[in-house]
């Protein structure tokens, strides 16, 4: 069957490291165009400016969206207004208030729009959700502490406003937690640390309903941990590598120790939801978070510079 068109918008580091290698792959999409002020993808046609694309490739009916969260929303709205399926990158947006708004854009235009969480397609995320779903859940614990340096080389976005710092990352355990958990929770407290010449955190913690808690911190040097821990009335779970080793009791029970099939899981679901007529819009990560920087307790700390 012939592949569907597709470009990719944002050229910058997920787009080249994961986007580009899972459509090189992908049974459903051909990756058709790029759109970048500045990047390229070698073999492929490329535009620097997104409504000249619009206008000349009207075959291309999907675009997926990886630039960084506070200019996405122009971009998506414009695709949609065009006509085009979207996706888009994690967070799905600055706020969940212009998420919503294309949400309802989609739906107008009877187009799918995909808030992608690539966390919750990493090996193990489905087989945790499966073994906790007769359980109660008595306490559970995220830590997630990366180095900032490593990940983010360079990228003064994330701790520009809307750039939601720490966050960036931490919402990735977060759509993992929301994900498995069989109830849901709210967060309570927050304690957040801004370093004094930034815009946004760089490091939170959390403490949510249900006793649970999450520790993220973006200074971390050496060993980088994603770990989920869960206690619950029939035995303990924990999460590994972002979401991609389960082990039960201390014992391996499920998972691959590797990202790289998450980014093409999500498009095999983009492909599903457009020949479905469906969208796929869960903003239960991006609530934590916007209630994490509204209820936060904050505390400056030390300058960071990359
Ligand atoms: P990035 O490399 O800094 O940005 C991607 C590209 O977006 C840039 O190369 C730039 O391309 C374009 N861009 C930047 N600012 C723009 C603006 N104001 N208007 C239009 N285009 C702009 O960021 P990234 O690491 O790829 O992250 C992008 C998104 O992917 C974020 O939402 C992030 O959370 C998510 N993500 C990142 C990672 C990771 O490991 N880095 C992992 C998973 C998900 P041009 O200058 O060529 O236009």
């Amino acid at each position: 069957m012939a592949r569907t068109r597709i470009a990719l918008v944002g050229i910058g580091k997920i787009a080249l490291d994961q986007h580009v290698p899972a459509l090189n792959a992908s049974p459903d999409w051909e990756l058709a165009a790029t759109i970048s002020r500045s990047g390229k993808v070698d073999g492929i046609p490329s535009y620097t400016d997104f409504a000249t694309f619009l206008t000349e490739r009207p075959d291309i009916p999907a675009v997926s969206l990886c630039m960084p969260p506070v200019p996405r929303y122009a971009y998506a709205e414009a695709a949609l207004n065009a006509g085009r399926h979207v996706m888009l990158e994690k967070p799905p947006g600055a706020t969940l208030a212009e998420v919503h708004a294309l949400q309802a854009l989609a739906k107008s235009r009877g187009l799918t729009l995909y808030a992608t969480w690539h966390s919750r397609m990493a090996h193990a995320v489905a087989p945790a959700k499966a073994w906790l779903a007769d359980k109660t859940v008595q306490k559970a614990h995220i830590t997630w502490r990366e180095d900032v340096r490593k990940w983010h080389p360079g990228q003064d976005w994330v701790f520009q406003p809307g750039g939601m710092g720490v966050f960036d990352p931490g919402i990735n355990a977060l759509s993992i937690l929301t994900e498995i958990l069989p109830q849901p929770v709210h967060l309570t407290k927050a304690l957040l640390e801004f370093p004094e010449n930034r815009q946004t955190p760089i490091a939170a913690q959390l403490t949510f309903s249900g006793n649970v808690s999450a520790d993220f911190d973006w200074r971390q040097e050496g060993p980088q941990t994603w770990d989920i821990t869960v206690i619950t009335d029939k035995g303990e779970l924990a999460l590994r590598m972002g979401g991609n080793v389960l082990e039960i009791d201390g014992k391996p029970f499920a998972g691959e120790n590797t990202i790289m099939g998450e980014h093409p899981a999500l498009y095999a679901r983009m492909a599903t939801l457009v020949a479905q007529g469906h969208s796929d819009v869960d903003l239960a990560p991006m609530v934590h978070v916007a209630d994490a920087l509204t209820l936060g307790e904050r505390r400056i700390t030390g300058a960071f510079d990359f």
